[in-house]
């Protein structure tokens, strides 16, 4: 018999607004996370909060003209579907009609539900991954990057703040430090999970955990949901899933994302008869440095890159359009990997600099994150670089560390 109404694997931000989701409607939850509570939202704490959202208002304020079907032309651009996924046939049929809907609730309920949380937007929308290919190519047509007043953590606190509430309705348990390690099947179906209980752990938010095993347990569930996040911070299976085709992947790479993004699950899932579509597809940033302040392993934060710089592979040649910066992430990347690059350069002047240039990620953008009005307006005052509060956060700390902490390679400032 089942324990539970709905187990929910990953207590990141996927896994918090499921958690919502269900409990609003009454039903009952286990919330499991391998990590300490202390990293509970996942990776979403430490992201820059940049939402997709269709016809906004404040897309509309700024004269930008948006609307349900050119995204989802550009969705169908950027993901290059199977043939027949529209008529519910072949290995994108589940991708498609979960693209149709996402649309639907981006130009639709995501914004008012959001706002009825207390989620607000910066009113400047960003144009990201303007893909600048032709109708039918990868991109968006529009900037429909809404920055979170608050960036991550300002989209995380409502979940969290629904789990505490759910928690106090006797509707939510939360069990961190339960690692699932495999899924149970009954007749076929999911019936529940397998998971080590893990020692306690000090570390702080992000930092990586024990993997000492105290004790196991199974608990059964109506349903259970794997909310696990990526495959970023396991190198290897990173390597082993990118495709042949694009080239050969450095030797060295940084992480984005926390030691947990481990992507152990898929295997597990797939053990339990899961059917998984190209593992191959997989995003990375080629416009990584590494962090001057590592909160996990080989920790890597993305340059937000303005379309000014100047980007070269690593003989100096310049990259093809359209693979400005800030255009076109994975096809910057397979260009690199497949001239089997293992960096490349971005020459920019300290004008650029000043105007364009930013890192991404909540601790990057204490103005954003802090929601900070004074610390933003000194973000767009000429001379931000040398005087804000938000760079000597960020970039002239780097400057600062001790060598190799920072790749000089990666981004050169001509003064
Ligand atoms: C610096 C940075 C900037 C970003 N900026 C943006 C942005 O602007 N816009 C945007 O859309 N996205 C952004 N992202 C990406 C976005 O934050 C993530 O895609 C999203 O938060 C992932 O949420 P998730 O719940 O799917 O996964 P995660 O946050 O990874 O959560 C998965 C959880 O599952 C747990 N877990 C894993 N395996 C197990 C297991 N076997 N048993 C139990 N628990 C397990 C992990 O401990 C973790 O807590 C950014 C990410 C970073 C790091």
């Amino acid at each position: 018999m089942a324990d539970n109404d709905v187990i929910i694997i990953g207590a990141g931000l996927s896994g918090l607004v499921t958690a919502a989701t269900l409990t609003a409607r009454g039903t009952r939850v286990t919330l499991l996370d391998a990590e300490p509570l202390a990293s509970l939202g996942g990776q979403a704490y430490w992201s820059f909060g940049g939402l997709f959202l269709v016809d906004s208002p404040e897309q509309r304020r700024l004269g930008v003209k948006d609307s349900a079907e050119l995204a989802f032309d550009d969705w169908l651009g950027s993901a290059q579907f199977a043939p027949g996924a529209e008529r519910g046939e072949g290995p994108d049929r589940y991708g498609y009609a979960w693209a149709r809907r996402f649309v639907d609730f981006a130009a639709g309920e995501m914004r008012p539900w959001l706002h009825g949380m207390g989620v607000r937007w910066f009113p400047l929308v960003q144009w990201a991954e303007r893909g600048g290919h032709l109708a039918g190519g990868h991109g968006n047509s529009v900037p429909r990057f809404h920055v979170t007043w608050g960036t991550g953590p300002g989209i995380l606190e409502p979940f969290v703040q629904a789990a505490v509430d759910a928690h106090r309705a006797g509707l939510l348990e939360l069990r961190t430090r339960h690692r699932v390690t495999g899924l149970v099947t009954t007749d076929g179906r999911v019936t529940g999970v397998r998971a080590d209980v893990l020692a306690p752990d000090g570390a702080g938010r992000g930092e990586p955990s024990n993997r000492e095993v105290v004790r196991q347990v199974e608990l059964g569930a109506g349903a259970v949901v794997v909310a696990t996040g990526g495959i970023g911070a396991n190198h290897d299976l990173v390597r082993a899933s990118w495709p042949a085709s694009a080239g050969h992947l450095p030797d060295e790479m940084l992480s984005g994302v926390p030691d947990s993004t481990d992507g152990e699950m898929l295997a597990r899932a797939t053990e339990a008869g899961a059917a998984l579509v190209h593992t191959d597809r997989m995003w990375h940033y080629p416009e990584g440095i590494a962090m001057h302040t590592p909160v996990w392993s080989r920790h890597g934060i993305r340059i937000l890159p303005g379309p000014s710089s100047l980007w070269l592979d690593a003989d100096g040649g310049r990259l093809p359009a359209p693979l400005f910066p800030g255009f076109n992430a994975l096809g910057a990347l397979r260009h690199l990997t497949g001239r089997g690059d293992s960096y490349s350069w971005f020459v920019l002047n300290r004008q650029i600099m000043e105007t364009e240039f930013a890192l991404s990620g909540s601790d990057q953008n204490p103005d954003l994150t802090g929601k900070d009005l004074r610390l933003l307006a000194e973000r767009v005052l000429p001379g931000a670089v040398t005087s804000s509060g938000r760079w000597r956060a960020s970039a002239e700390a780097k400057w600062r560390c001790p060598a190799g902490a920072f790749r000089p390679e990666t981004v050169v400032i001509l003064r």
